[in-house]
């Protein structure tokens, strides 16, 4: 009976790290990206436009971490906290509670400005919102759309 137990546990283990890898990243040294379905693929394609202008080149400094993105996202949560929670439009709250911003990074460590800036896009893609209008301009939808169709499922 514990022998079966054992089996049992390592196996789900083993298939718990095979999910894991197959988790889809945006290789930074190789522009390689890595995806396993549609959402993911866009999500993945936002980081690798976050760092590279067309053709492979990269920024001098990705979208994410320059002055201006950070100026936008420091007043939009200065405006959005000025509003009752009650009333806040979903994008609002999601970008306002999103982990690693005001709120702690996720448990598996995750959040921050970088996956905020993936998330921004993807969410409204996936859910049918509009890009808040402070941060259309970091977004090249039609750059964007073209890493995108390179991947599954798009
Ligand atoms: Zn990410």
């Amino acid at each position: 009976m514990k022998k079966i137990s054992l089996i049992f546990i390592l196996l789900f283990m083993i298939i718990f790290i095979i999910s894991e890898n197959r988790r889809g990243y945006y290789d930074v040294n190789t522009g390689q990206v890595y995806c396993y379905d549609k959402w993911e693929c866009l999500h993945e394609s936002l980081h690798e436009y976050d760092w590279e202008i067309e053709n492979g080149k990269m920024r001098d400094v990705r979208i994410s971490a320059t002055n201006e993105y950070h100026q936008v996202i420091a007043e939009y949560y200065k405006k959005v906290g000025e509003i009752k929670e009650e009333n806040r439009t979903y994008m609002e709250s999601f970008i306002y509670t999103f982990p690693g911003v005001l709120y702690p990074l996720t448990d598996e460590g995750w959040g921050g400005l970088h996956e905020l800036y993936a998330e921004i896009f993807r969410h409204t893609e996936e859910y049918g919102s509009d890009i808040p209008n402070e941060f259309i301009q970091f977004y090249d939808k039609e750059a964007i759309y073209k890493l995108w169709k390179q991947y599954p499922n798009f």
